[in-house]
């Protein structure tokens, strides 16, 4: 790598020139400092990305919601007082798609190349960087991250806290839940950390039946011969849809199991129950135990509405089914998104950026960049970290990332209302909630930006 101790102070090594690593070099190259910015591609191949663009998106090209009426949105607003270069690329190449930001996948991905491949201060080296540096530097190699570069983040984190999944469940909001037709407790009475959905017969035969029909996301074909095809699941990551093509009463004995589970009410057990557990510190996020799916978002929706419980849920992170390399955060990572091992072990200040960090999602994964690259931007002036305002989607997004109190195993997250500090105030009607957290974000975010802009 091209490093010298001279140059610590104007130089720096970004590896990965995806969507976080091209926003951390912009952040970076836009405050006088030089970057390298490591991309293997094209000659070393990912098994989802199909060019040599930098910021190639690799599946759906939606950016979701945009406007001050989600979180998404609201993370949107925030790039763009951080003056985030993809933020600015997207809405150039957009294509019309409702309330969601949509772009041309190729005009998006040459716009970006062509905005970092004519910086003067970048330069983009095209080669798999093998290890991390000993020195300053950004790791944003994302979710398909290369042999090389995984053994050399789990050697430096731990195999425990480098994780990797294929499946995910949908996560709702706790206030969505309507707990007139849920009860809160623990299997055989151990507790009370669940909250259980019930079904009866006919609206456990009505789920089943639209589980087996319902539209899946089609696996991009890397994926197909890993673990779509029958049988090649491992157990553990086996997404509903699958266990339900097994048998009727494949999920009754599985994930839906009511056994030990009796109905305070009633004092029988369900004929079915879903159970939700605490997926964030404040209990406002609740993940459906065992649900992982890839179905597509849409039919997600339809589906928990036949859980009479989860009728009106407000799903804050729906399921996926792909390929994902992350960092167990709350372990990994100090508040500035900096490897606590080697910075203990060194002193070094090794940032990750982008979804390996623990987040989900392309705007997020942006956001990450930016954090990162400011971050190694005040790091190498040799100014203070910053610390986002906790009411901001980015605030929010790192605190979870630093969230390791619910005991649970962490799982990456995206931007939704649910991770923000609650507001002070009820209020019940959803736009006017969502500008309430978007008028705070914006309050909070222009004085952040005003001191590091
Ligand atoms: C199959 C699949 C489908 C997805 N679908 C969606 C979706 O529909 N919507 C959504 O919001 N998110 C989706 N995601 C998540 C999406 O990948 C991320 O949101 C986003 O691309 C992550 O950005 P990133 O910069 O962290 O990683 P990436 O954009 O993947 O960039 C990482 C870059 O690092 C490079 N690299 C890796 N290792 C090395 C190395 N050792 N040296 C040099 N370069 C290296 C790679 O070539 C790549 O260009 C999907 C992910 C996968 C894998």
């Amino acid at each position: 790598m091209p490093y010298e101790e001279t140059e610590r102070l104007t130089h720096i090594v970004v590896v990965g020139g995806g969507l976080a690593g091209s926003e951390a070099s912009w952040q970076l190259a836009k405050r006088g400092f030089s970057v390298y910015l490591y991309e293997m591609r094209p000659f070393v191949e990912t098994p989802a990305h199909s060019t040599a663009q930098l910021a190639e998106v690799v599946c759906s090209n939606s950016f979701g919601g945009d406007g001050e009426g989600s979180a998404a949105g609201i993370l949107k607003a925030e790039l763009a007082l951080g003056g985030s270069l993809i933020l600015e690329c997207a809405l150039i190449s957009r294509v019309p798609a409702g309330g969601a930001l949509a772009v041309d996948r190729d005009k998006f991905s040459e716009l970006v190349s062509a905005h970092i491949e004519s910086n003067s201060r970048i330069r983009v080296v095209r080669e798999e960087a093998m290890d991390i540096p000993n020195a300053p530097c950004v790791i944003a190699t994302g979710p398909l991250s290369s042999t090389a570069m995984t053994k050399a983040l789990s050697s430096r984190v731990g195999d425990g806290y480098l994780s990797f999944f294929d499946a995910v469940a949908p996560i709702v909001t706790r206030e969505s839940v309507n707990m007139d037709k849920a009860y809160i407790a623990g299997r055989y009475g151990r507790g009370n950390d669940y909250i259980n959905c019930p079904l009866d017969k006919e609206e456990y035969l009505a789920f089943y039946e639209f589980l087996t029909q319902a539209e899946r996301v089609v696996p991009h074909s890397f994926e197909r011969g890993m673990r779509f095809e029958k049988n090649s699941y491992f157990e553990g990551c086996m997404p509903i849809e699958e266990m339900a093509s097994r048998g009727v009463d494949t999920l009754r004995f599985g994930p839906m199991k009511p056994v030990g589970l009796p109905d305070p009410r009633t004092g029988r057990e369900p004929y079915a129950a879903v159970q939700l557990r605490m997926d964030n510190r404040e209990g406002t996020l609740l993940n459906l135990v065992g649900f992982q799916t890839g179905l597509r978002w849409g039919e997600q929706e339809r589906l928990l509405k036949i859980i009479p419980a989860l009728e009106n849920a407000d799903i804050a992170r729906f399921g996926v089914m792909h390929r994902n390399i992350y960092v167990d955060a709350p372990k990994a990572l100090d508040e500035h998104l900096r490897l606590k091992s080697v910075l203990r072990a060194s002193g070094e200040s090794v940032f990750l950026a982008g979804q390996i960090t623990g987040v989900e999602g392309y705007m997020e994964s942006t956001a990450m960049g930016l954090v990162a690259g400011l971050n190694a931007a005040c790091l190498l002036r040799g100014a203070r970290l910053p610390v986002w305002p906790p009411e901001s989607a980015i605030g929010s997004l790192l605190r979870y990332l630093g969230d390791d109190t619910c005991g649970k195993s962490f799982q990456p997250m995206n931007a939704n209302l649910g991770i923000f500090p609650p507001l002070g105030q009820k209020i019940k009607d959803k736009k006017l909630k969502a500008k309430a957290f978007y008028d705070r974000s914006m309050s909070v975010s222009k004085a952040f930006w005003s001191e590091y802009d």
